[in-house]
């Protein structure tokens, strides 16, 4: 499987900043990494932007949320077709930011998921625990739970799904899991996703997201069970992230 590298811009970027980033980006590819699969999320407004720069290139892009509700009375919300209207390929679901901010449940992020799935976008389903839950070896029940809403919710593990680990204390934060503690956790999340689906571990994308930068991203993609990275900082610096996609090859 090619590993899978996905900027996560969040809540940052300007038509002016994002327009250089991607043009960083796009000049700084080589043909070696055709062997990796590239995306950023960006914030809504810029989807139409992110659609006119990256066209048929090699970058895919996506949002970083997607309604759980189909249309309708959802002030603020945009529907999965709509990002579909501006050919995402992925979009962010449960992000632990919007679990932590936006008070999203299990159920909420499954919802979203499976209106994504509908409308023929990769959910790129986050999961992750808190410091507390981790000291309180709570890991591996936590990220059990939240990726089991949504194989329960869709019916199955669909191969159209990408899972990211993102331990919630490794977010922003500069402090990143080891690769060893990573692994731990990706070989649970791959055993959950070949339990619930055969053959969907082959094909599920298991990413790595918490703090992955320039300089740790080689030792975590080469944990056998780590399939690539959800970055946020990192992706907002064209040097890193380029050194990140090289890292995946
Ligand atoms: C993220 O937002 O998904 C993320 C992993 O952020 P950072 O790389 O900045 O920790």
């Amino acid at each position: 499987m090619k590993k899978l590298i996905v900027g996560n811009w969040k809540m940052n970027g300007s038509l002016a900043s994002n327009e250089a980033l991607l043009q960083g980006f796009q000049q700084g590819l080589e043909a070696q990494d055709q062997s990796v699969l590239v995306a950023v999320c960006a914030s809504a407004p810029y989807l139409p932007q992110l659609q006119q720069l990256l066209g048929k290139g090699p970058i895919a892009w996506g949002a970083q949320d997607v309604s759980a509700h189909e249309s309708g009375a959802y002030t603020g919300e945009v529907s999965a077709a709509m990002l579909r209207d501006f050919a995402c390929r992925y979009a962010i679901v449960g992000h632990s930011e919007r679990r932590q901010y936006h008070g999203e449940t299990d159920e909420v992020v499954a919802a979203k998921a499976q209106r994504a799935l509908a409308a023929g976008i990769t959910p790129i389903v986050c999961v992750g625990e808190t410091l507390a839950e981790r000291d309180a070896g709570q890991t591996e029940a936590v990220v059990k739970r939240q990726l089991a809403a949504v194989i329960h919710t869709v019916g199955h593990c669909s191969s159209e799904m990408v899972v990211a680990y993102e331990p919630v204390w490794a977010i922003g934060t500069g402090r990143t899991a080891t690769p060893e503690q990573a692994q731990v956790v990706h070989h649970v999340l791959r055993a959950q996703v070949a339990a619930a689906t055969v053959n969907a571990d082959k094909r599920v994308h298991i990413l790595y997201g918490g703090s992955m930068n320039a300089a740790n991203a080689a030792s975590l993609l080469a944990m056998p069970d780590i399939d690539g990275g959800l970055i946020g900082g990192a992706s907002l610096k064209v040097p890193d992230f380029l050194q990140i996609i090289r890292a995946a090859r």
